[in-house]
């Protein structure tokens, strides 16, 4: 894994890949916060893809 989820922008909580589709194998990445629990709501075909988006939008709130 080259690359390291970055925190949640809205909360700074821990983030995680987590299944978006299971029937697809598609992924998306999400706030482990309860109270915030936010997810990028976008498939991924593969952890590092949805990981660069992740940390992109962190960087970048114009999505
Ligand atoms: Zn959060």
């Amino acid at each position: 894994m080259s690359e390291e989820l970055k925190p949640c922008p809205f909360c700074g909580g821990k983030a995680e890949i987590i299944m978006f589709n299971a029937e697809y194998g598609t992924v998306t990445v999400g706030c482990t916060n309860e109270e915030c629990d936010i997810t990028m709501g976008k498939a991924f075909f593969t952890d590092e893809e949805a990981i660069q988006h992740w940390n992109r939008r962190t960087n970048n709130e114009n999505n």
